[in-house]
């Protein structure tokens, strides 16, 4: 479904040929469950060798890497909030770590990227809300640029599908 630059899909983010995927990574950046697990396991060692090398990155913020074995070019690591009932600044957290991906989008002169729904497995955000802030900055990030990259919004369960739905077309 094409809504203006924004594609929904739920095929496994490791194998999208986009030239870059968003890691929805934790602190330590050294890999985990879910998304993080898989692109690790996709990737291969050398982005662990490489994440290492890192120093770990605060909630919020972004870091990149090559995508090794991946059909994906880069590997845009950032790290969500862990939902706490949303008073402890988990919107804005949220928030940057989408915009601190597209600014390292426009850095690199990616033209494809794919997010997974950041923050809403392990880490407990509500998919709602975590949807109408992914659908709110992509847009902000379309409006402010020229050239945009394509963006893919992963769904990879019919709730979060629903969710980003709903986000795009109430919003
Ligand atoms: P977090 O710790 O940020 O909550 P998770 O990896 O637990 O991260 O979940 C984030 C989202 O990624 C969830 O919607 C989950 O269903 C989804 N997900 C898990 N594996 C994959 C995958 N291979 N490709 C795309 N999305 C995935």
């Amino acid at each position: 479904m094409a809504h203006n630059g924004i594609e929904l899909t739920k095929e496994d983010i490791t194998t999208l040929a986009v030239e870059g995927i968003v890691n929805a990574a934790n602190n330590s950046l050294l890999g985990g469950g879910g998304v993080d697990g898989a692109i690790h396991r996709a990737a291969g060692p050398e982005l662990l060798a490489e994440c290492q090398k890192l120093g770990g990155c605060p909630t919020g913020e972004a870091r990149i890497t090559k995508g090794y074995k991946l059909p994906a070019t880069w590997v845009i690591h950032t790290v969500g909030p862990v939902w706490h009932g949303g008073t402890q600044g988990e919107p804005e957290l949220l928030a940057h770590c989408y915009r601190n991906c597209f600014y390292l989008v426009r850095e690199y002169s990616i033209m494809s990227i794919a997010f997974p729904a950041i923050s809403t497995g392990v880490y407990g955000y509500p998919k709602d809300e975590a949807a109408r802030i992914a659908v709110r900055e992509a847009r902000r990030y379309l409006a402010e640029n020229e050239n945009p990259a394509a963006i893919l919004f992963v769904c990879f369960n019919d709730a979060t599908r629903l969710a980003y739905q709903h986000a795009l077309t109430t919003s």
